[in-house]
């Protein structure tokens, strides 16, 4: 791999979509000082560094999912003490929407725990989507699979972005989900796209994962024909009751290093610190935004497990000079 003094800067810094694990690979491979000044370089010529920009998120719908995702408190396979819950109504959604753009977020998120959506459902999630669009607001929702009529309707709402992550490499996957293949993953995500939907997309580590499914995830992420516009890295929170609780935890540093390499192979897009802010320490947070991050999830909830409070968060970015995007 070639060091950053070393680099055609420009044509290195453009949004390419033929990324290969071996280029991949090489990146993680970098000493971590040289990692993180190159993403910082790629960072500064798609973004303000001194900007985040905040996300929040609401379970909309909670619990009694029938799939079977290793680390999912969701799933009605796990004894994890998350009660299944009715689709929330429509008001009691926008109330929430209100309250979050009261406190900053530019962006609502509405998670609902199911395998996809009936068509039934989908009426009330679009609903709320015009809802919060209303308010002023970018709407994301994450609903499960979806096929091309289902995106086509989301998209009539005036959804501005769904979230299907593919949670880690086509190698691993079988070992965390068995209900769904990689390969309905990625149709997912062809809906939504060729619904002119936006995509966000991204994975979790820390799941007992080796370094090449890391290289695995973001590759494949990276040779999409689009980036996703966003792409969160979630650090795995461990719930009691699922399977993946006890895992051996991941080095920051090797966190920071997914952070990264996102930021350096998809340039322009939105790279989401997600789950996991909770245990991790504020410096292992400052060193992802220094390494490209610029998303984080705001307010004290993630879906069912904890985030810091937004007073915790607003100390941080102010401690380290950085402020919302508008
Ligand atoms: S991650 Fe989503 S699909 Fe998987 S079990 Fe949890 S709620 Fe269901």
């Amino acid at each position: 791999m070639t060091l950053a003094h070393e680099m055609p800067m420009r044509a290195a810094m453009l949004p390419r979509h033929d990324w290969t694990r071996e280029e991949v690979r090489a990146l993680f491979a970098l000493p971590f000082p040289e990692l993180i000044f190159q993403a910082a370089m790629v960072h500064r010529q798609h973004f303000d560094p001194t900007e985040v920009q905040i996300s929040t998120l609401l379970s909309i719908k909670t619990g009694g999912c029938p799939e079977d995702c290793a680390y999912c408190p969701q799933s009605a396979k796990f004894d994890t003490g998350v009660k299944a819950e009715k689709l929330m109504e429509v008001e009691a959604v926008l109330a929430e929407a209100r309250a979050a753009k009261a406190g900053g977020a530019t962006r609502f998120c509405m998670g609902a725990a199911w395998r996809a959506p009936k068509d039934r459902d989908l009426d009330k999630v679009c609903a709320m989507v015009k809802g919060v669009k209303a308010l002023g607001m970018e709407t994301c929702v994450t609903l499960g699979m979806l096929d091309g009529a289902q995106a086509e309707r989301l998209k009539q709402s005036g959804l501005d972005y769904y979230n299907h992550n593919l949670d880690t490499s086509p190698e691993f996957y079988g070992e965390i989900i068995t209900t769904r293949c990689y390969q309905d993953r990625l149709d997912t995500l062809a809906h939504v796209r060729d619904a002119g939907i936006n995509v966000c997309c991204g994975g979790i580590v820390g799941m007992g994962e080796g370094p090449e499914d890391r290289v695995g995830m973001i590759a494949t992420l990276a040779a999409l024909p689009v980036h996703p516009e966003s792409v969160p890295i979630n650090m795995l929170v461990q719930v009691e009751g699922t399977p993946l609780s006890g895992a051996a935890k991941l080095d920051a540093f090797d966190f920071v290093r997914t952070i990264a390499v996102a930021r350096i192979t998809m340039p322009t897009s939105m790279v989401r610190l997600s789950a996991g802010r909770e245990d991790m320490s504020e410096e292992t947070q400052a060193l992802c935004f220094i390494a490209g991050a610029n998303s984080i999830f705001y307010g004290p909830k993630l879906l069912t497990t904890p985030n810091p409070g937004r007073d915790r968060d607003m100390r941080l970015l102010d401690k380290l000079g950085l402020r919302a995007m508008e």
